[in-house]
């Protein structure tokens, strides 16, 4: 199973790629994690990406589409994947369609989970993150016993940056306009699957299953 999922932040991606990783026993690609763990290693294309990076920089396509090429050659992909992140625009989407291409592959499904900005919003902005040990608990999802301390290690619990509600409206507007193009590519490849991420977890996994095996 080759995949691609898809979605703003807070939509609670997370937790459905894992779902398919083990579903399907592949490989959860994300340039994230490419990115960190090249910028540990000696690699010289890591090093190009990092400068960019350390200049407070975007590191350009052709850097990442190379480190994605490079990724595909390794044996734990060869069966299948599932991206994260990545393509984010219409070069990257191009680039990734040449590779499967090369390979003589092809991407089985683009899952594109959604919410309404209002619930991602409330989702995030209601998180808090223990200051010791990094648990995350919700004000009203997931509250801890006793208000702003951690339930593990009594740690005092403190809002992320990111998580602030003027931030994160900002992040989700500029994945909104980055990824809408690639969206709308996929869907025009018939490979776009529309996933609700407002409703509660098993009722997202529910409708994710019911589509991979429409296409297994
Ligand atoms: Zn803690």
């Amino acid at each position: 199973m080759r995949l691609i999922i898809m979605g703003p932040p807070g939509v609670g991606k997370g937790a459905k790629s894992k779902l398919l990783i083990k579903q399907y026993q592949i490989p959860h690609i994300s340039t994230g994690d490419i990115f960190r763990e090249l910028f540990s290693g000696d690699y010289e294309i890591g090093k190009i990406a990092k400068s960019y990076v350390d200049r407070g920089a975007l590191v350009p396509d052709d850097i990442t589409n190379e480190i994605v090429r490079q990724r595909l050659n390794q044996a734990d992909v060869q069966k299948g994947f599932l991206f994260d992140g990545y393509p984010r625009n219409i070069e990257q989407a191009e680039a990734l369609e040449q590779f499967m291409k090369d390979k003589g592959w092809k991407i089985d499904a683009v899952f594109n989970v959604q919410a309404d900005d209002n619930i991602l919003v409330k989702r995030i902005s209601g998180r808090r993150v223990c200051k010791t040990c990094g648990a995350v608990y919700h004000i009203e999802n997931n509250k801890p016993k006793v208000e702003g301390i951690c339930d593990l290690d009594g740690g005092k619990l403190i809002q992320r940056v990111d998580d602030r509600e003027e931030t994160i409206s900002h992040r989700i507007k500029i994945y909104q306009q980055q990824t809408k193009p690639v969206i709308s590519w996929y869907e025009d490849k018939n490979l776009l699957v529309h996933i609700d991420g407002s409703k509660d977890i098993n009722h997202t996994n529910e409708q994710i299953m019911k589509v991979l095996g429409e296409i297994n």
